[in-house]
């Protein structure tokens, strides 16, 4: 038996799929027999070709015609008579493949980026793209096709990026376990939002287990049982279909209002990467989108998406919410959010690098066009804006001046939008806690997004397995950031919500309606447990439990007295 952190509740099993990780290095070669280079690197093109076809046509199922586009594109450059001169005289003069296609893409590369139209500097990502792919056929160094896995899969790897996550057909993959990652990481999110189990931070997991080993992931309890036998099997295969029972139980909370035991009203909202998702929290009864992720909208493509086509997502997602909140927060890449096109400095500290809104205020061509994107959408419903990693006021009115910028030239157009479009802040760094008063001032709204509060408040990066027992929202300094944040709120008159996975956490709840907490949002998976466990509770009973808290001075002691109560509801 393994231990790791349960991230995504769930018993999964199935067979593993190891998810390797790509080397693309080589030793490059001058001495080498041109005719050999020159059929391997035909070869390689010719694979190349016929995996893009196949991955343009998953794509044009799944995204839509534009995306498949730009992945055929690819396969015009690589045929392209003028770089596959090139590419033939470097290998004729005794290069290796592997040497001729690097440097030559190199050359094309440089060129492209010194264009002055956007489009010309778009293909060198295009051609970086097709280097690396065709590198890594050359080199036997495929990356594992996620999305085709077959059923009962248990994907294990080091680390699931966001981009890897996205590619994922939760219809076969029955569990994943990872070597990083904690509770508030991406992985788990995510995981979580597609109702696979999870068991994240196991040491060494990809060197322990190999593909087509069978294994049962446990993640409610942390557990990875590698080869279990025929009576674990049998009693997993029961624990997983009384969890789908229990999971289907909670549909008596549909069509309820949320509200506590005492009759206090709440809000519920889901937190969405796309309409699809948007749509899963209609199925799901959640009363609005507290957080659109709109960073994944960036991802797993080769170019940003231009205004209009985030204006469509935008205006979708307000038209399936008929008029309840649509949340929309800009684009927060950086950090673990990593989008390759977008081209950010690797940074040695990345959590406290260029990420969230400084990325975008550095952007300000970028960042317009989503603004405007979202703006107009607003046109179509109750759309909001939230403002990523804030760390002071200064930056709420830079946003704020662009906002009202864009929203004088659209008037000047005649363009429809909302003129009270508000405008909220993410309550997520040590710093944005400490100037909440400030902050309210500046804001229509909070919402405190305790995955990276909990970080930054604990110094403790949210993916780091060493550290993920610092890394944790019951601590005493999170706890305390949470109810300050929700007092300066208060005093201020504006609404405050959660977005973060403490939200949805049976624990927490009791504290967050005893602080005042005004809205929840939670995945779509979690919405009616949500309100189950909200209606659980009274103001007193709950008030109760935040003062024995507030007198606990370790996350043990607090840990402790949570879990004591909420056995008593
Ligand atoms: C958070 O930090 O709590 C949050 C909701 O944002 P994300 O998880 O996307 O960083
Ligand atoms: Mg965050």
């Amino acid at each position: 038996m393994l231990k790791g952190i349960g991230s995504s509740e769930g018993y999964g099993i199935g067979k593993v799929l190891i998810v390797k990780e790509q080397s693309l290095y080589f030793v490059p070669r001058s001495d080498c027999d041109p005719e050999r280079e020159l059929e391997r690197y035909k070869k390689a093109v010719d694979e190349f070709c016929n995996k893009t076809k196949q991955v343009a046509e998953h794509l044009k199922e799944a995204v839509g015609e534009q995306e498949a586009g730009i992945i055929n594109s690819h396969i015009v450059m690589i045929k392209d008579p003028y770089m596959n001169e090139e590419i033939e005289k470097l290998i004729q003069a005794g290069h290796c493949a592997e040497s001729a296609l690097a440097s030559v893409c190199h050359k094309f590369s440089n060129m492209f980026s010194s264009a002055k139209d956007e489009l010309t500097k778009q293909r060198a990502v295009d051609v970086h793209d097709i280097k690396n792919t065709v590198l890594s056929i050359l080199l036997g160094a495929e990356e594992t096709d996620i999305s085709s896995a077959p059923e009962n899969t248990i994907l294990v790897a080091k680390d699931l990026t966001p981009s890897m996550t996205a590619c994922i057909n939760k219809d076969n993959i029955s569990g994943i376990i990872t070597e990083t990652g904690g509770r508030t990481s991406h992985s788990a999110i995510i995981a979580r939002a597609m109702e696979i189990p999870a068991v994240l931070s196991v040491e060494n997991i990809t060197g322990i287990l190999s593909n087509g080993d069978t294994v049962i992931v446990n993640g409610s309890d942390g557990v990875i049982i590698q080869s279990p036998n025929e009576e674990q099997i049998e009693e997993y295969a029961k624990k997983r279909v009384d969890f789908i029972e229990e999971r289907k139980a909670l549909y008596e909370f549909v069509g309820r209002e949320t509200t506590t035991a005492d009759g206090i009203k709440l809000e519920l909202l889901g937190n969405i990467r796309n309409t699809h998702d948007a749509v899963n929290v209609i199925e799901c009864d959640g009363e609005g989108i507290g957080l659109f992720r709109t960073e994944f909208l960036f991802m797993g493509r080769s170019s940003a998406p231009d205004e209009e086509e985030q204006f469509e997502e935008y205006k979708r997602a307000a038209i399936i919410m008929k008029n309840k909140p649509v949340i929309i927060r800009t684009l927060d890449v950086g950090g673990d959010k990593a989008i390759p096109y977008l081209k950010i400095k690797k940074e040695d500290n990345y959590f406290l690098g260029c990420r969230g809104v400084r990325y975008c205020l550095k952007n300000k061509s970028m960042y317009k066009k989503q603004l405007r994107a979202i703006i107009r959408a607003s046109a179509f419903g109750d759309v909001r804006i939230l403002l990523p990693l804030v760390t002071s006021v200064d930056e709420v009115r830079q946003v704020r001046k662009m906002i009202q910028k864009i929203m004088d030239e659209l008037s000047q157009k005649g363009v429809a939008y909302n003129k009270n479009l508000k405008v909220g802040v993410m309550m997520e760094t040590s710093a944005a806690c400490l100037v909440a008063d400030l902050l309210a001032k500046e804001a229509d709204f909070f919402s405190i997004g305790t995955n990276d509060l909990t970080q930054y408040i604990m110094c403790a990066d949210r993916g780091n397995a060493d550290v993920a027992y610092l890394c944790s929202t019951y601590n005493p300094a999170v706890i305390r950031s949470i109810k300050y944040i929700i007092e300066c709120g208060k005093n201020a008159g504006i609404p405050v919500g959660m977005c973060g996975e403490a939200a949805s956490d049976k624990y927490m709840i009791p504290l967050l309606i005893s602080f005042g907490l005004d809205e929840f949002s939670v995945n779509g998976s979690s919405v009616l447990y949500t309100r189950k466990v909200i209606s659980q509770w009274t103001k007193s009973q709950a008030d109760e439990v935040a003062k024995l808290v507030s007198e606990a001075d370790t996350e043990q002691e607090i840990v402790r007295i949570l879990k004591e109560n909420a056995n008593k509801t």
